[in-house]
């Protein structure tokens, strides 16, 4: 396992696999890895010649009131984690080497960018935009890595990558999942013993309003069940519930296909996120 902080030893060895014609895979992440994140880099690790993780919280995409300052880190424990599933190299570099120059050149998230996360973390995906093209460029990956747990991120990259034509071949992992349900994040340790109690509402009513949707085609009913039930069983609040057509996140229609049913809760001062994505006709829904 080789451990680099700099742009030059990254380029050096990029360079030398480059020209060995060796395949490249990337992880990107912030780190404080779980089992999700393990899961993407072992399929990286069966479909690639070298494994890349990078490792940085990054700050351009975190709100002035967001958790930037004490999101977990631990880079020593990581490393072992990585080591474990066959991780080649981990790019763990400072905010100054990522981010040497003020100002400069943004990149936009389009209307995907709107609404779910997007319309409560404001600049939130254009600062993942940001950090993800530059990873892109630096490591010139095959095939990167993303998780469906943070779905709305995965189809604005999409986006990107088919707009700004990025060599690469993106790869989505689905969810993984504690066993009683709750979405896998570096945010849990977070939880107090009673939030993390609680926790599994949230992907028990997506489900419930899954196959409530299934059932009866009714959006709204089935998102109301939901509803309850996490205000039931959760001392928070929702920031959003919704059903949309995925990837492009626009209205269900009769030409929609796959939805993603998305949802945000605070519990206490923690942001959780989860989602479900299925096949669901538009033709179905009684709204
Ligand atoms: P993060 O470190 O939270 O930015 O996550 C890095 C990558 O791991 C992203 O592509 C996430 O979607 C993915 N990821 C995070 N949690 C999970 C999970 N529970 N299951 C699958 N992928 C995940």
């Amino acid at each position: 396992m080789n451990v680099i902080h700099t742009i030059e030893a990254l380029r050096a060895i990029i360079l030398e696999n480059k020209q060995k014609g060796k395949r490249i895979g990337l992880v990107p992440t912030m780190g404080y890895l779980h089992e999700g994140h393990l899961k993407l880099a072992s399929q990286a690790r069966t479909e690639n010649d070298v494994v890349i993780m990078s490792i940085f919280v990054n700050p351009t995409q975190f709100g002035p009131n967001e958790d930037f300052e004490s999101y977990p880190r631990d880079l020593q424990r990581d490393t072992k984690l990585a080591t474990s599933v066959g991780v080649d190299v981990i790019f763990a570099p400072s905010v100054e080497e990522m981010y040497p120059h003020d100002g400069g050149i943004s990149i936009l998230a389009g209307h995907q960018a709107t609404l779910l996360c997007g319309a409560s973390r404001l600049g939130h995906f254009d600062g993942v935009l940001q950090v993800v093209a530059k990873l892109f460029n630096l490591i010139q990956p095959d095939i990167s890595y993303f998780g469906q747990k943070d779905a709305q991120q995965v189809a604005i990259i999409q986006t990107m990558v088919r707009d700004y034509n990025f060599p690469v071949e993106l790869r989505i992992v689905p969810v993984v999942r504690e066993e009683d349900g709750l979405a896998k994040s570096s945010r849990n340790v977070y939880l107090s013993e009673t939030e993390r109690s609680q926790a599994p509402a949230i992907q028990q009513a997506l489900q419930l309003a899954k196959r409530e949707l299934m059932k009866s085609g009714n959006v709204e009913k089935s998102i109301q069940l939901a509803e309850k039930i996490i205000e039931e069983n959760v001392e928070g609040r929702i920031d959003y519930l919704t059903l949309l057509s995925y990837p492009d996140l626009a209205e269900v229609t009769t030409e929609t296909d796959q939805v993603l049913l998305a949802v945000a809760v605070y519990i206490g001062k923690t942001r959780l996120i989860d989602n479900l994505i299925f096949s669901f006709k538009g033709e179905h829904a009684h709204v």
